[in-house]
C-alpha cells in the first residue's frame, strides 16, 4: 500500500527532477513554445516543495491536492492550471484515505487525466502532455515500471507529431521533428513515481 510518506516522495523526488532538468525542457519548449516550459514548472515545484514541509497532512489525497493548487497558482503558462487540475483530480478521487492501493492510484490519475482532457480539449495524437499521461495511466494498471516505460515511450512519440493544441499548434507544420516539453515532464513525473516506488 501507498501511504502519505510515499506521496511526499514522490512529490519532492519530482520536485528534484525538474530542477536537475529544467534547462532540457526550456530548450525544448524554445523550439515550439516560447522557452519558459523548465523555469514555469521548476518554480510551480520548488512551491509544493515548500507547501509540503509547511502542511501536516497525511492523506495521499491530500497531499496530491496540496501540490496542485500550488502548482494553479504558481506555474502560470498553460501547463499551470492543467497539472493543478491533473494533481487536483487524482487527490480528489483518492478522497481521504490514510493509504491506497497501485490500482486505486492507477484509477484516480486516470480520472485526473480525463480532467486534464476536458480542460485543454486535446486528445492523444495532439502533441502534448497528454501523449505521455494517457498511457502511464494505463500502463499503471499493470506496474509502475510499465506506466515509466509508456510515458517514455509517449513523449519520444510526440517528435514526428504536429502540435494540435497550445503555443505549438501555431507553428503548423514547423512543430514536426521536436519532442513536446510538457509530454516530457509528464515522463519525469512518471519516472519519479516509478523509483519512488523502487
Ligand atoms: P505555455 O505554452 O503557456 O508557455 P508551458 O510552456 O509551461 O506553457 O507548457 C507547454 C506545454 O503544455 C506543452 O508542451 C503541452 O504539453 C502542454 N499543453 C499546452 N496546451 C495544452 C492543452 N490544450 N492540453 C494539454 N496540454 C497542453
Ligand atoms: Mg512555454
Ligand atoms: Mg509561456
Amino acid at each position: 500500500m501507498l501511504d502519505g510518506d510515499f506521496f511526499r516522495r514522490w512529490l519532492i523526488t519530482a520536485a528534484e527532477a525538474v530542477d536537475r532538468e529544467a534547462d532540457r525542457l526550456t530548450e525544448l519548449d524554445s523550439a515550439i513554445g516560447d522557452a519558459d516550459h523548465g523555469a514555469n514548472l521548476r518554480r510551480g515545484f520548488a512551491a509544493v516543495t515548500e507547501a509540503l514541509a509547511g502542511s501536516e497532512a497525511t492523506a495521499p489525497g491530500a497531499l496530491l491536492a496540496l501540490a496542485g493548487r500550488q502548482l494553479i497558482s504558481k506555474v502560470g503558462g498553460a501547463s499551470g492550471p492543467l497539472y493543478g487540475t491533473l494533481l487536483r483530480t487524482t487527490g480528489k478521487t483518492l478522497g481521504d484515505a490514510d493509504e491506497v492501493s497501485r490500482a486505486d492510484l492507477a484509477q484516480a490519475l486516470r480520472a485526473g487525466v480525463d480532467a486534464v482532457a476536458k480542460l485543454g480539449g486535446a486528445a492523444p495524437g495532439d502533441k502534448t502532455m497528454l501523449d505521455a499521461l494517457v498511457p502511464a495511466a494505463d500502463a499503471l494498471a499493470t506496474s509502475f515500471d510499465a506506466a515509466r516505460a509508456a510515458a517514455d515511450k509517449g513523449a519520444e512519440a510526440t517528435i514526428p507529431l504536429q502540435a494540435r493544441k497550445g503555443r505549438a499548434s501555431y507553428l503548423g507544420e514547423r512543430s514536426i521533428g521536436h519532442q513536446d516539453p510538457g509530454a516530457t515532464s509528464s515522463a519525469l513525473l512518471v519516472t519519479a513515481l516509478a523509483e519512488t516506488a523502487d
